[in-house]
Formats: C-alpha cells, structure tokens, sequence
C-alpha cells in the first residue's frame, strides 16, 4: 500500500493528535490524552538517552535503530519552532518561504523530508 490518501483520524492516539493538526480538526479528548502520554514518555527515554550518554559514551549518539519518522518521532526538539535554539547538532533547520508552517528543526533525513513536505503543503494558498 503506498497510498497516503486521507485514512481515518486514529483518535486516542498521538498520530491521531497530529491528524486533527493536520487537517485542521479540532481536538477529541482521546487525542489530547494520548499526546500528553505520549510526550510524557518521550520526555522519560530522553532523560535514560542523556543518563548513558552521560557514563562515557561520549560523541554524538548513533541513531542506528529504526526509528518513527516526523510526527511520530520522539527525539526531544524534533519539530521544535527554529526561533528556539538548535535542540542538537544533528538537527536541520527546515523552512519554506510562503508557507503557513514556521521554521522549526527536524532530525536530519526522514524528519526533515518530512518537515519539507508539510511546509511545501501549508505554501499552497
Ligand atoms: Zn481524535
Ligand atoms: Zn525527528
């Protein structure tokens, strides 16, 4: 399936979160519970990440595993507004000129395709 028409808003699920931002629905409460949970737990892996990074494995941390991509991504910063400081070096700024979507940082890669593709979206007037 390589469709990306339209699915179903999953409501009570961060995506479904981000579904109703994108598509401009107003939020359920099932999809704003679940985005609070959902950050809650990425704010905690942040915070284990930082712990080991902190016990000697110094440089810039692999990000070898597969991992969800734009708005299901978990890495903190990741979607951040750009007038904000970089959240880390490996992030990119994204910025489409017209666009209704402001600047913000992604990861490199599929975050920043991402990022590239809702902003060149919200440029269509
Ligand atoms: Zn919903
Ligand atoms: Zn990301």
């Amino acid at each position: 399936m390589s469709t990306v028409a339209a699915p179903e808003i999953e409501h009570g699920t961060p995506r479904g979160y981000r579904q109703h931002r994108a598509r401009k629905v107003p939020y359920c409460e099932p999809c704003r519970v679940a985005i609070r949970e959902y950050n809650r737990e990425a704010r905690r892996t942040a915070t284990q990440a930082q712990v080991a990074w902190n016990k000697g494995l110094t440089g810039e941390p692999e990000a070898r595993e597969t991992r969800p991509v734009g708005r299901d991504c978990v890495t903190p910063g990741c979607g951040q507004l750009a007038e904000l400081p970089q959240p880390a070096a490996h992030m990119v700024r994204v910025e489409e000129p017209g666009s209704r979507e402001p600047a913000r940082w992604y990861c490199a890669q599929g975050c920043a395709g991402y990022g590239q593709a809702l902003a060149e979206i919200r440029a269509i007037p």
